[in-house]
């Protein structure tokens, strides 16, 4: 099998490297390419070159505009590198009658009611980034590419700046700590997302690319809990190992979302449903606190 990966040093990016290694030959690019080969989302005709050249049997697109906030300033950009990269390497996949795998997101849904968001739910963005996310999966799906669609939550590795990390800063500096309380849904770990990403591909391979597998799924770890509930559960995990704290679990504050306000809006119900992606590739979704907490041993 020959994968195109792009996107290699993200969070998921990252795992990615690692979890397609066995599966057979990968190229795994960033957005500065190599070789001659682009791997830069922005030049779309640079990307569909290079696709034509390597002709991959699958391509793997970690890469995306993911800084939430400043996309309300620069929707052009999110929309070139979330939407419109997208549709070329969908259109370039189905030319080749090559698989994409792609990842998008919960901020896809307005975060309403309380129930877990099935794959087939109303969409309704709240933010720029959302919106171009959305933009990028329905660029997929009407291109005629086979493609997998893997929409996650929460997404934390050990490489990288994340939510984790800031807490245990914080909480070392600071004496008051209040996170928001009321947005819930489940951490999801760069390594499940890659492991996951690798045993599709390896089903897709066994049965012959079978077109049934194409859509869009939810991947998220199992369990849920707000970004408060994630906090406390850090720094207690911290609090066991010895780290020196000035702020403990019981002392994180719990605030609303309107008490802690941001450019771009956040849905409150992440709750992404997990049946279709457990029951297609018989898989069964670890808890999040057992991804969280391979993750604290390792950068603590
Ligand atoms: P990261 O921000 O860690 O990685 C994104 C990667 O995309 C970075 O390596 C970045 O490179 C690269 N990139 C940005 N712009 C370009 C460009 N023009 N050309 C090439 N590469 C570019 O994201 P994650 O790994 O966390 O996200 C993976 C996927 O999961 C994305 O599709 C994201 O939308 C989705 N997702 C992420 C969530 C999260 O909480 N992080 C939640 C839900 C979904 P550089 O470092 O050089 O900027």
């Amino acid at each position: 099998m020959k994968i195109l990966l792009l996107g290699k040093n993200g969070q998921v990016g990252w795992e990615l490297q690692r979890a397609l290694a066995p599966l057979g030959q990968v190229i795994a690019l960033d957005r500065n390419g190599r070789n001659g080969l682009c791997g830069d989302l922005t030049d779309l005709q640079g990307l569909a070159t290079t696709v034509r050249q390597l002709a991959p049997d699958v391509i793997v697109n970690a890469a995306a505009y993911t800084a939430v906030d400043k996309a309300e300033s620069e929707q052009a950009l999110a929309t070139l590198i979330n939407a419109e990269a997208p549709g070329v390497l969908a259109r370039e996949a189905a030319l080749l009658n090559a698989w994409l795998i792609h990842y998008s997101t919960d901020y896809v849904f307005d975060g309403s009611g309380e129930d877990r968001w099935q794959e087939d739910a109303f969409t309704r963005p709240l933010s720029a980034y959302g919106r171009s996310k959305l933009e990028g999966e329905i660029a997929i799906t009407t291109s005629g590419a086979r493609a997998v669609v893997l929409r996650t939550s929460w997404v934390y590795a050990a490489r990288g700046h994340n939510f984790a990390k800031t807490m245990l800063h914080l909480a070392a500096e600071r004496d008051v700590l209040n996170v928001v309380a009321d947005q819930y849904g489940a951490p999801t770990g760069a390594e499940l997302i890659a492991d996951v990403t690798a045993l599709i591909l390896r089903k897709l391979d066994d049965q012959h690319g079978d077109s049934q597998l194409a859509g869009t799924y939810h991947l998220a770890a199992a369990g849920e809990t707000t970004w408060h509930g994630f906090a406390q559960f850090v720094l207690s995990d911290a609090s066991r190992k010895g780290i020196p704290l000035k702020v403990t679990a019981e002392q994180v504050g719990a605030i609303s979302t309107e008490a802690y306000p941001l450019p771009a809006p956040r849905p409150r119900n992440s709750r992404l449903a997990l049946g279709k992606i457990e029951k297609t590739f018989n898989l069964k979704m670890p808890p999040w606190q057992q991804g969280v907490q391979r993750m604290l041993d390792e950068i603590q």
